[in-house]
């Protein structure tokens, strides 16, 4: 990852200079910026799609940053850094709020999609985040049941009480819960059984390798057992080729996620894919 250069010559950061506390700071002003500007931070929406017919189950939002300089930056550089600020208590209402927005044009469009939106350890810690999702979703008329939020198993570990006290009353507006990234961090089995979540996302980095390493395969198959013991639906995260697909559905996975069916795109491209997959709208919204 090259420094780029600005036409002033002024160097820009670049990732590995974000131990440096100056540079984080730039970063949180741009960011900051971003947030009251109308045109830098927009959402991609990636499918996410049955294993048993092809159908879609719904779709994860994704923030996407547009700098003004420096052109895209990846969330997975500045999630983070705004993580460790209250910047991402804002992000992630602003994110809500787009993704609501997008929803409520499908359904006026015609379409029920569930969209997936993806909470910060920190936003389970917000007091104040039930009371906004509730006047977000009631701002654009939408039903409860088509949202979604995923959150890490760390996030509900960092603080297993508050967490599972936020998660119970989002579960109880209606809302659908995930966990995120399963696999990567430190839940139990207990903590697990006792959350109102109905879906576990298995982590991209076993299931990218679950056709060469033994291993991976077998924790992605541990996983689907877990998840569906639990009476959850099990969704694999980075589904790039047609044999991880396919051995997916073999072990009994329910939904698949990845560059396989199709990258995170705009809004209106969804459409667009919709129309060339003639996916089975109607079952969608369960
Ligand atoms: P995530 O929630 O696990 O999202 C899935 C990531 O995997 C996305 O990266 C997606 O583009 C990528 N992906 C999907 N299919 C494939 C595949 O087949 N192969 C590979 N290699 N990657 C695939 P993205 O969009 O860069 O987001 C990275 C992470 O940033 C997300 O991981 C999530 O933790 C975070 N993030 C993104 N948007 C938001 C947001 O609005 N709020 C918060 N709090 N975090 C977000
Ligand atoms: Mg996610
Ligand atoms: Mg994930
Ligand atoms: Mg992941």
């Amino acid at each position: 990852y090259a420094a780029k250069e600005a036409k002033s010559g002024v160097t820009l950061y670049r990732p590995s200079m974000h131990t440096d506390d100056s540079s984080r700071l730039l970063l949180l002003g741009d960011l900051r910026r971003a947030l009251d500007a109308t045109d830098q931070l927009t959402l991609h929406y990636q499918p996410k799609v049955r294993l048993s017919d092809g159908g879609l189950h719904g779709v994860e939002a994704l923030v996407r940053w547009q700098h003004p300089t420096r052109g895209p930056i990846s969330p997975a550089e500045f999630i983070p850094v705004a993580e460790n600020t209250g910047l991402i208590n804002r992000l992630t209402l602003y994110v809500l709020r787009l993704a609501l927005q997008q929803v409520r044009g499908w359904l006026d469009g015609g379409l029920a999609i569930p969209v997936a939106v993806n909470l910060s350890p920190r936003c389970l810690l917000d007091s104040e985040l039930v009371r906004h999702v509730t006047g977000l979703l009631r701002e654009h008329g939408v039903p409860a049941r088509l949202l979604r939020l995923e959150v890490t198993e760390s996030a509900v570990m960092a603080n297993p009480a508050q967490a599972t006290a936020t998660l119970t009353e989002l579960h109880d507006l209606g809302i659908h819960l995930s966990i995120d990234d399963y696999g990567t961090g430190y839940s139990s089995m207990a903590y697990l059984k006792q959350l109102p979540v109905d879906e576990l996302k298995v982590d991209r980095t076993f299931v990218q390798h679950m056709d060469t390493d033994q291993d991976d395969a077998i924790l992605v198959r541990g996983a689907i057992e877990l998840g569906h013991n639990l009476g959850m639906t099990v969704v694999a995260e980075g589904v790039e080729g047609t044999a991880h697909a396919a051995a997916l559905r073999s072990l009994g996975c329910d939904i698949a996620q990845g560059y396989h069916y199709a990258r995170p795109m705009p809004g209106p491209d969804l459409d667009r894919w919709l129309q060339e997959q003639r996916a089975a709208i109607p079952a969608a919204a369960g």
